[in-house]
């Protein structure tokens, strides 16, 4: 089946005005200024209100934390203490529904605000949930969205040293064999996958040196990503001086993971010599523009890092530190935030864009998305301009950042519709807010 997409009011693509042609799951052409499809194509999808972006990819997020959105115990604090806070909470609150809830909800907000491909650095196992990386597999299927399972952890406690209770982490052998099993069932290198994975041990603060270090070489054996918090704020800094005697970067480099397999969340305290390093290794770089201001963390050095080599992605953060799953409200967010930092004019929606688009995708280790071209996955997001927000905007495009497009009309995944008249046709979003909500009624409940 080829189905034209056509007429746009824009697309960010060069050579696509009159639009995009879809076979397969694939792009198959773009149609340039006054040309038609080069070959006859057996349906019409008239895009004269949209404008067409690649979908979205998503490259950090903490799908759990939907359960405590602006908690009272955390809001208005920095990282370290809003974490301590939320520890305890998540611990003891834990359970499979409404984990499965959670994970439910984070994909399909991720999906109406654009995105096509998620990941989720899941690195709570509480007994009970320790099956996590199979509902996630699950529910990806069920809301109809790529996702690379990015599988977490944490084996350093408060006795040991870390900063998570005894109750939140497991012990190593117990999470290197279920990482073994997970890369096994759901890692599928090939091209237009639906599921990937990657290993992901959470930070300096929560993880053993000998967990990172198993956890590259897993990686070199697997194909794989590697993925974790670094340089997020100073608390970490003098964490890794205190404990290591180095600074995080130079922990990085000291457990092998100066590799160009790794992106890394956050990426904010690193000095010249750092980036530099960052940047020749292809370190990526997952900026997390919302969760940044909300605790206050501070800017990364995108333009920097990019310059010295690194992919930069996008990231919404968790949801207990955005405190939601927009992932085109964070494309809005970093063109400002970087604006602040770099100059009016050094920074653009084209820029922010790339981010969220080629970059996150560098990131994931993906080449079959990320940019709407010729044999690329059919991955597109749909906005139209109809809200009061967008009236008399000129530049569609320009629009749809400096006005704050927060849902997409229309979203495709492998060359199928996932979202119609900004509705998904996966999930009743009416009765996921019902069941969510109750799963996290009754989570709070509990502690
Ligand atoms: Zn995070």
């Amino acid at each position: 089946m080829r189905l034209w997409i056509k007429d746009p009011l824009a697309v960010l693509a060069r050579g696509a005005e009159r639009g995009v042609v879809v076979e397969d799951g694939r792009i198959a052409e773009l149609v340039p200024r006054g040309r038609e499809p080069a070959a006859p194509v057996d349906r019409t999808f008239d895009a004269g209100r949209h404008v067409v972006l690649p979908g979205l990819v998503n490259t950090h997020h903490h799908f759990f934390q939907t359960l405590t959105r602006a908690h009272p115990a955390a809001i208005n604090k920095a990282l370290f203490p809003w974490l301590t806070a939320l520890y305890p909470i998540w611990t003891r609150g834990m359970n499979p529904e409404a984990f499965r809830q959670a994970t439910r909800l984070a994909l399909t907000e991720l999906m109406l605000s654009g995105c096509t491909c998620a990941s989720d650095h899941q690195y709570f196992f509480p007994r009970g949930i320790e099956d996590a990386m199979d509902v996630q597999a699950e529910e990806a299927a069920r809301v109809g969205i790529r996702m690379t399972l990015t599988r977490g952890s944490m084996n350093l406690s408060e006795k040991d040293g870390g900063l998570p209770p005894d109750a939140a982490v497991q012990d190593e052998d117990a999470i290197l064999a279920d990482c073994e099993r997970v890369l096994g069932r759901y890692h599928d290198r090939a091209e237009g996958a639906m599921l990937q994975v990657a290993l992901a041990p959470c930070a300096p603060f929560t993880v053993t040196r000998r967990l990172m270090t198993e956890s590259v070489d897993m990686a070199e054996r697997h194909d794989c990503r590697l993925h974790t918090h670094l340089g997020e704020t100073l608390d970490e800094d003098a964490f890794c001086l205190e404990r290591y005697g180095m600074r995080p970067v130079d922990y990085l480099e000291d457990v092998g993971w100066m590799n160009p397999r790794v992106w890394l969340a956050h990426g904010i305290h690193f000095n010249d010599d750092e980036v530099r390093r960052l940047g020749r290794a292809r370190v990526g770089i997952c900026h997390c523009p919302t969760s940044n201001m909300v605790l206050a963390s501070g800017r990364c050095r995108t333009r920097d890092l990019e310059a010295a080599g690194s992919p930069i992605g996008l990231g919404v953060d968790g949801s207990a530190s955005n405190d939601n799953s927009n992932l085109m409200e964070s494309v809005r967010h970093a063109l400002m935030l970087n604006r602040l930092t770099y100059g009016a004019t050094s920074v653009t929606h084209f820029d922010a864009f790339r981010w969220a688009t080629e970059g996150s995708s560098r990131c994931l280790g993906r080449e079959d998305i990320g940019s709407v071209a010729p044999g690329k996955q059919a991955d597109l997001a749909l906005y139209d301009l109809d809200e009061l927000r967008f009236s008399g905007a000129g530049d569609p495009l320009a629009a749809l950042v400096l006005c704050g497009a927060h849902r997409a009309d229309r979203v495709m995944v492998k060359g199928a519709w996932t979202v119609e008249d900004g509705r998904p046709l996966t999930i009743d979003v009416e009765k996921l807010r019902r069941e969510h909500g109750a799963a996290a009624k009754a989570f709070l409940a509990r502690l």
